[in-house]
């Protein structure tokens, strides 16, 4: 395995701030795999959802995670595919439900514990990019580079109504916004996993960018340290 393979880059910052898109780019132009950690807290919403589990209850979540496989790799055309128990999961981790639930879901230590253990797992070997709310903090706090994504509460629920519109949902945007903001609160405000900057981490705005320009910034980081390795 060549040294480029390795590089490891932390992505964080709060809904819609277009983390996964630029992630996802970063690593596809740097020839690394792109892990969204997001994917696998909104899988176990999901199931939970599905299994009528009260989501409140950590005992029930934690067992029903123990039980649960989630792959994350991709299709044969190269895009991110997520499978949970074998079965390719898409659009569905991303319904209002789901958002819904999910920082709930994600607000247990045990819950977290275990996603953080097998997030670390899929990083061992390096060559990765992934993006959430504690991987520059608490996943991968030796990352070689780790960015910040954010932008103003307008911009990112602009973002997300727009999505969710292209993905057939039919929600309005106060709506939105209203769901992404009670999310950055709970995800800001819990003991565990909390979404913070890392200190370390290099803060870039998107409000006003479109997502190539800040694709290219955090290239301009990453691509001395991928010649350097
Ligand atoms: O990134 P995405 O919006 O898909 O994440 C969905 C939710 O999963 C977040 O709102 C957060 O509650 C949780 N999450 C987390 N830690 C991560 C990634 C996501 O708690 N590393």
């Amino acid at each position: 395995m060549s040294g480029r393979r390795r590089l490891v880059i932390a992505v964080d910052g709060p809904a819609g701030a277009g983390k996964s898109t630029v992630a996802k780019r970063v690593a596809e132009r740097l020839g690394l795999d792109y892990l969204d950690s997001g994917a696998m807290y909104r899988a176990l919403a999901w199931k939970a959802l599905k299994r009528g589990i009260d989501l409140r209850d950590e005992d029930q979540l934690t067992a029903l995670l123990a039980k649960t496989s989630i792959v994350l790799d991709s299709d044969p055309q190269g895009r991110p595919r997520i499978r949970v128990d074998g079965q390719e999961v898409g659009e569905a981790l991303r319904s209002p439900e789901v958002n819904a639930a999910v920082s709930l879901v994600a607000g247990f230590a045990r819950v977290r514990a275990e996603m953080v253990a097998r997030q670390r797992e899929m990083a061992a070997a390096g060559g990765v990019v992934m993006d959430g709310r504690d991987i520059g903090t608490n996943v991968l706090p030796n990352a070689d580079l780790k960015f910040f994504l954010t932008a103003s509460l307008r911009a990112r629920a602009e973002r997300r109504w727009r999505e969710l519109r292209d993905q057939g949902f039919a929600v309005d945007l106060e709506t939105v916004a209203e769901e992404i903001a009670h999310r950055d609160q709970l995800d800001a405000g819990r003991a565990v996993g909390p979404l913070r900057q890392a200190p370390d981490a290099i803060l870039i705005d998107t409000t006003d960018s479109d997502i190539e320009t800040v694709v290219e910034e955090l290239l301009r980081y990453c691509r001395p340290r991928v010649c350097r390795s």
